[in-house]
């Protein structure tokens, strides 16, 4: 089958790259694993060889019957939908989350996944390169912004390993990279919605002060100890949820 640009495929084909993934993934039998995007197995079969069962998540209705021709439905349940439509607390917790995600929506795909971030043991992703060093960008680096704040707040990051263009089909334009996320112990006791509503504001003018960017009362970054005349992007994730607090709190 051609590859679909529209829904960014991407096809993984270096045994290499795959064994590396797997071993990163460690896959055992009990655990409950969801993949996004399996399009035409390449990470979905040696999962399969490692564990007992699958979900997987394919927009592509063409890909998503072939695979679960392949396979036994006791063993894959395949979810021919959009992963954005998908509502991951209908799963249970302590999820497994992988996938080569597909390049282009991959940002929306982690925010939706951070609002779920309760239910999922840990993630593991191919994802473009520079999205990675966005999603583990330390704060006062031109990487930083909306996308490290949000994930940062509830996810430990680690990136893995880079892979070259050659080991898809066909090759994307950018290098790529494996990436883990980790859910913090801590239970959220802010508003998550707030929050997005702060981080989004502020960064939509990261080149103005604070005070400019994200107009609260002055009592409030006395507050919480924060100058207002620094940039959206010196404040750590742990900055921006002492903001989320205190507007909370107001
Ligand atoms: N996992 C396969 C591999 O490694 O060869 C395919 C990876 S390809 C980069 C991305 C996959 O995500 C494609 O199969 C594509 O059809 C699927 N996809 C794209 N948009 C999607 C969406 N919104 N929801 C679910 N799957 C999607």
């Amino acid at each position: 089958m051609r590859p679909r640009k529209r829904f960014g495929q991407h096809f993984l084909h270096d045994p290499g790259v795959l064994k590396r993934l797997v071993e990163a993934i460690a896959p055992v039998d009990s655990d409950i694993f969801v993949e996004i995007g399996p399009g035409e197995g390449a990470l979905t079969r040696p999962l399969l060889e490692r564990i007992g069962r699958l979900t997987a998540i394919e927009i592509d209705r063409d890909l998503a019957a072939k695979l679960a021709h392949e396979f036994s439905s006791q063993r894959l349940t395949v979810v021919s939908a959009d992963v954005l439509d998908f509502d991951f607390s209908a799963l249970p917790s302590g999820l497994r989350v992988v996938g080569n995600l597909p390049y282009n929506i991959s940002t929306p795909i982690l925010f939706h996944l951070a609002r779920h971030a309760s239910r999922v043991r840990d993630m593991h992703f191919m994802l473009q390169l520079e999205v990675v060093q966005r999603m583990v960008a330390r704060h006062s680096t031109p990487d930083y912004g909306r996308l490290s704040v949000m994930l940062q707040t509830r996810f430990k990051m680690h990136k893995l390993f880079n892979v070259a263009p050659g080991a898809f089909r066909p090759p994307p334009k950018v290098d790529s990279a494996v990436v883990r996320l980790v859910p913090l112990a801590e239970k959220p006791d802010w508003d998550q919605a707030v929050l997005e509503k702060i981080v989004r504001e502020a960064f939509s003018a990261r080149r103005k002060t604070l005070r400019n960017a994200l107009p609260l009362p002055a009592e409030d970054y006395e507050v919480v100890g924060i100058d207002p005349t620094l940039r959206p992007e010196n404040l750590s994730p742990e900055d921006y949820l002492r903001i989320t607090r205190r507007v909370c709190a107001r």
